[in-house]
């Protein structure tokens, strides 16, 4: 399987190569050549294996250069005894004809970890495979969980660095303290002053600097990318589309076959691009509902064709989708309409914040995708819909997924059994969880949610407060690069 750019379709590369450069050279994003398909029959083979060897075979099919051993390793390394449920992905049935796929049963209870347990075992062999002597250091930008969840899967691996920029007031008491806290020998954060964007920006402004690279090279590294603009993020996150699918069937949910409906919490558009993607390779999926917060660029994007990111910011109780520019949506174009065309539209976002796709286009988006969105207020009133009608306690993010799917079910009447996607632990947003439900804020939200659900604290979060603080630093933005070069000196 060959990949490229997003931008332009000459740029032939190797899953190895897509996935040790992160970005490609002109800016745009890798993508593969085509997808593979399987056959109901194969979804039923699908099925009757655990996590593990759904990983390994769906994996495979993108990437001929690894061998079915080295991914078997590599599945059972990135799926192993750093989560706490030994199915990985669990789907838990809510209700009749409702499931929420928990992905944050892993070392940062968030669904990061699907993936980015995963990327260094790919990234370290791809860098082999292509031949690359120097040290990578890997760049994050992000608005919470990314971080941790790439500072947990990269620490102390041989050969690697990584250094994490996220928004100084964008990001949860837990999530901050999760990453100035982390271990590790070859780790570095560092505050931004800013939003999200601000540190995406500044890390993708750090890439596109020609000068920096040749410095760094002459120290031996070169930088990467964990975000989810990396092939090797989001391959792994098509699995567990495939993988709660066959869950449903297993316990009898649908028959193989029927189409289901996935609602996404979505803010760089990778998680649900990964469904999208499972689609196109035959697994029967009716309708991505593309849930937002008041970040709702997505929103009006899918529901007027025009992507306009000129708005005003909004901080919410769902700061991992507090997003204003969903990068993966440049893969789903380029799908649609072609690297020439995505290019424009690209051009357009960076000059002037906004493009209009045309109808063709935005009547193939519809086809796939439905959209809503919702503010803090539903939020929270949904969390506690939910928790005292069926005792099931979810986070703010899946929380608004959860409620934009009531709203499109009730709008479109549309009954199929549907998979709200779980992206967080409802602990790593414990205190607003527990404002949610009514209880007091006071004290150690950690343990007064544990208290008021009955459900243990996950262990990753249990005594997060009496860590050291390893990263203090606060920069801004044009002061990023300073940062890094201080960290590779
Ligand atoms: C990252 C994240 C999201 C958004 O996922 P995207 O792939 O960026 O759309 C939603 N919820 C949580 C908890 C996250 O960490």
């Amino acid at each position: 399987m060959m990949y490229y750019s997003t931008r332009d379709k000459n740029t032939e590369v190797s899953a190895a190569q897509a996935i040790a450069a992160g970005l490609a050279a002109d800016g745009g994003l890798f993508v593969p050549a085509d997808f593979p398909k399987l056959t109901l029959g194969d979804i039923e083979q699908l099925a009757a294996l655990g996590y593990r060897g759904r990983a390994a075979r769906i994996m495979k099919l993108f990437l001929d250069e690894f061998t079915d051993s080295e991914l078997a390793d590599f599945t059972a390394a990135a799926y192993s005894t750093n989560y706490d449920d030994d199915r990985y992905a669990p789907l838990t049935a809510v209700g009749e004809n409702t499931g929420y796929l928990e992905l944050w049963h892993g070392p940062t209870c968030a669904f990061k970890d699907m993936a980015l347990q995963m990327l260094p075992h790919l990234l370290t062999a791809s860098l082999k495979k292509t031949g690359e002597e120097r040290g990578v250091c890997i760049l994050v930008a992000t608005s919470g969980d990314t971080g941790k969840a790439a500072l947990e899967g990269f620490k102390d691996v041989d050969g690697t660095s990584i250094f994490v920029f996220y928004p100084k007031d964008g990001v949860s008491d837990i999530q901050r303290l999760q990453m100035v806290t982390q271990e590790g020998k070859n780790v570095g954060v560092c505050s931004v002053e800013g939003n999200f964007d601000d540190a995406q920006t500044g890390v993708k402004k750090i890439f596109g600097d020609r000068g920096f690279a040749e410095e760094l090279s002459r120290r031996g590294y070169f930088l990467s990318s964990a975000n989810s603009i990396n092939w090797g993020r989001l391959l792994p996150q098509i699995v567990y589309y495939f993988s709660a699918y066959c869950d449903a069937v297993n316990v009898g949910k649908i028959a193989l076959g029927d189409e289901i409906v996935f609602c996404v919490p979505t803010g760089n558009f990778g998680n649900i691009l990964a469904g999208w993607y499972a689609k196109q390779m035959g697994l029967p999926v009716g309708r991505f509902v593309c849930a937002s917060n008041a970040n709702n660029v997505l929103t009006d994007f899918i529901s007027t064709g025009v992507y306009d990111k000129n708005r005003p910011f909004h901080t919410t109780i769902s700061p991992s989708m507090d997003i204003l520019v969903s990068s993966n949506l440049e893969r789903l174009l380029c799908a649609l309409c072609g690297d020439k065309q995505t290019k424009e539209y690209m051009e357009s976002l960076k000059a002037e914040g906004k493009y209009e796709v045309s109808a063709a286009t935005k009547a193939a988006i519809k086809a796939d995708f439905d959209c809503g969105c919702c503010d803090d207020a539903e939020t929270k009133a949904e969390i506690k819909r939910v928790f005292d009608s069926t005792g099931y306690l979810i986070d703010t993010h899946t929380a608004v997924a959860s409620k934009v799917l009531g709203d499109y079910r009730a709008r479109t009447g549309d009954s199929r059994f549907a998979v709200v996607v779980s992206t967080a632990s409802p602990f790593k947003f414990a205190a607003d969880v527990l404002s949610a439900l009514g209880g007091e804020a006071a004290g150690d939200p950690l343990s007064a949610l544990s208290a008021r659900s009955g459900r243990p604290v996950p262990a990753p979060l249990a005594g997060l407060e009496g860590r050291r603080v390893r990263f203090a630093e606060v920069a801004a933005p044009v002061d990023m690069i300073k940062a890094v070069d201080g960290f590779l000196k």
